[in-house]
């Protein structure tokens, strides 16, 4: 939307979709030039009635330069001081979070389209949190040190941060993945570059504005705006940005990892996922229905880690199915900031049109839709009424080849099937190119353990579902990525390890 801006006169010129004026002229106030910060436009999530929130321009290979230089004058002091300082910092910005928790909740949903509930119980607390957690556990992993006495030599090891890191994060949990990747990286003494997505930029702008209150000194987080071609691509590129943390889509990821490929830069890929849940005949369904209602649908299902494969055991898929499609019907779409909401709006037109386009796809192919779109009408807030909603749907009768059953759809669209025998539901399960997250429901512990350990994915949940400890290891396997994140691995990921041989004898 935002194509020209002149530095000279601080103004810009966008186009605001359906505003009835084809270019808007709007002054730019440059906030706060010691970051590498520029600006551009976000819209509020209102269908056909779009609103503009902020308007930021759109960076490119020169902003990138300068926030390079920048993270490269401030990267001395910041790697220099001691891990309890830089912890002070962290845990300052958490502070000056949670007091602004309420005014980020209202914009991340009106932003994303997610429910106000859920930007207030979840995406900006967890913003707070990964602050505080990385303060926290930065200490503990700064004073972990191996060393061996061997040939008359004191053998031992040191971590130091690996420099300017560059952090490009997806639309969907905005602020929550954004911080999830500074506070490890300058936790560990790196400066930072960071991209937040182009749809979702406010809440990066809002944490742009409190930095200067934390102490974070100049040049230590710069964040960057702008889409993935021109600002992620200069900012993957640049040499001197050795490292890069991603999490976005997996076609992004190969083409990130192409451009990184001539520099060797060390890669973290947090992708996308296909997440099946396998429910057998003895699963407490009390329990397990309205988890997977929530897995599947929660965020609009606009989480990686979202169920969209439900494989139901024979014996009890007539009743699960239609218990479950009678709860789907209740769970409420409603606009973001109804309290009553279950789900709110998705991000955008386009991706409304490709969640759509893939039922029409399913039901071309003879599959059944169960509830949801096109099928039902219930509860869907008038039309252009503040997002582009639709209802959640399940589909059955559907083949495991259909593309509904192997490509990540990203929105509130989940899929039902039975199956008979343990070897063919994991054998099913594994049959597809992701392995990011799955659910096993039972009551059999044995079964869940032999289940749990040959499902190809990075996460095993068993009668639960997104329940998470941040210490352990989060990723993918397979084509939904490479690395994992968490405590101890961010802290490996953000570091160089040094072996240092001392000859005493
Ligand atoms: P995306 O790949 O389109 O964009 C992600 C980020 O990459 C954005 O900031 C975008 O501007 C940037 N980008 C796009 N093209 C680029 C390029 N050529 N070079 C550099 N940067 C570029 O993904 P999205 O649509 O924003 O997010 C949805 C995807 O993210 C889904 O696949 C979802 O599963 C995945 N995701 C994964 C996790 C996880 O932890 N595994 C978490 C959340 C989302």
């Amino acid at each position: 939307y935002i194509d020209s801006y002149d530095p000279s006169t601080g103004e810009v010129y966008c186009k605001v979709p359906n505003s009835g004026k084809e270019e808007v002229h709007i002054r730019h106030s440059v906030f706060n030039m010691k970051l590498a910060m520029f600006h551009l436009s976000s819209f509020c999530h209102a269908g056909d009635e779009s609103k503009v929130l902020h308007v930021l321009v759109k960076c490119s290979t020169p902003e990138i330069e300068a926030a390079v230089q920048a993270a490269r004058g401030a990267f001395p002091g910041w790697s220099s001081k001691s891990p309890q300082e830089r912890a002070q910092v962290l845990n300052r910005l958490a502070d000056l979070l949670e007091q602004s928790l309420e005014e980020l909740a209202q914009a991340e949903s009106k932003d994303q389209g997610k429910t106000l509930t859920m930007a207030r119980t979840m995406d900006i607390p967890r913003a707070v949190q990964n602050f505080r957690f990385f303060a926290s556990s930065v200490l503990h992993h700064t004073t972990e040190c191996t060393q061996m006495d061997h040939l008359g030599c004191l053998h031992y090891t040191v971590r130091t941060p690996v420099g300017i890191a560059g952090l490009i994060s997806p639309w969907n949990l905005p602020l929550y993945l954004l911080t999830w990747k500074i506070a490890p990286a300058i936790a560990a003494g790196n400066t930072v570059i960071a991209k937040p997505s182009e749809l979702t930029s406010v809440t990066a702008w809002m944490l742009c504005k409190l930095l200067d209150k934390a102490g974070v000194p100049p040049g230590v987080i710069n964040i960057v705006f702008g889409v993935g071609p021109r600002a992620g691509e200069a900012l993957v590129s640049h040499p001197e940005v050795p490292l890069i943390s991603f999490t976005g889509s997996q076609p992004t990821a190969e083409r990130i990892t192409q451009l990184s490929a001539p520099h060797c830069k060390k890669l973290s890929l947090e992708l996308g996922g296909k997440n099946p849940a396998i429910i057998f005949e003895d699963a407490n369904l009390e329990e397990c229905i309205p988890t997977t209602i929530r897995s599947s649908f929660a965020n609009q299902g606009e989480i990686c880690l979202c169920t969209s494969r439900i494989f139901v055991q024979k014996s009890i898929y007539s009743e699960f199915l239609k218990r479950f499609v009678e709860a789907t019907r209740k769970w409420k779409v409603g606009i973001p900031s109804d309290p009553s909401a279950c789900m709110g709006a998705l991000i955008s037109k386009e991706h409304l049109e490709k969640v759509r386009s893939y039922i029409k796809r399913a039901r071309a192919e003879g599959a059944h839709i169960l509830c949801g779109e096109g099928v039902d009408n219930l509860n869907l807030p008038p039309r252009n009424q503040a997002g582009y909603f639709m209802l959640p749907t399940v589909i059955t009768d559907i083949k495991d080849e259909s593309c509904c059953m192997k490509e990540e759809i990203f929105g509130p669209v989940t899929c039902v099937v039975p199956f008979d025998s343990e070897e063919e539901v994991i054998r099913r399960a594994n049959g597809v190119k992701y392995g990011l997250a799955a659910t096993v429901w039972s009551s059999n512990v044995g079964r869940i353990h032999r289940v749990a350990k040959k499902l190809q994915s990075g996460l095993v949940w068993t009668n639960c579902w997104l329940i998470r400890e941040l210490n352990l290891p989060f990723g993918g396997m397979k084509s939904s990525g490479i690395g994992r994140e968490g405590a101890k691995d961010s802290h490996d990921f953000f570091t160089e390890i040094k072996t240092i041989t001392v000859k005493h004898e």
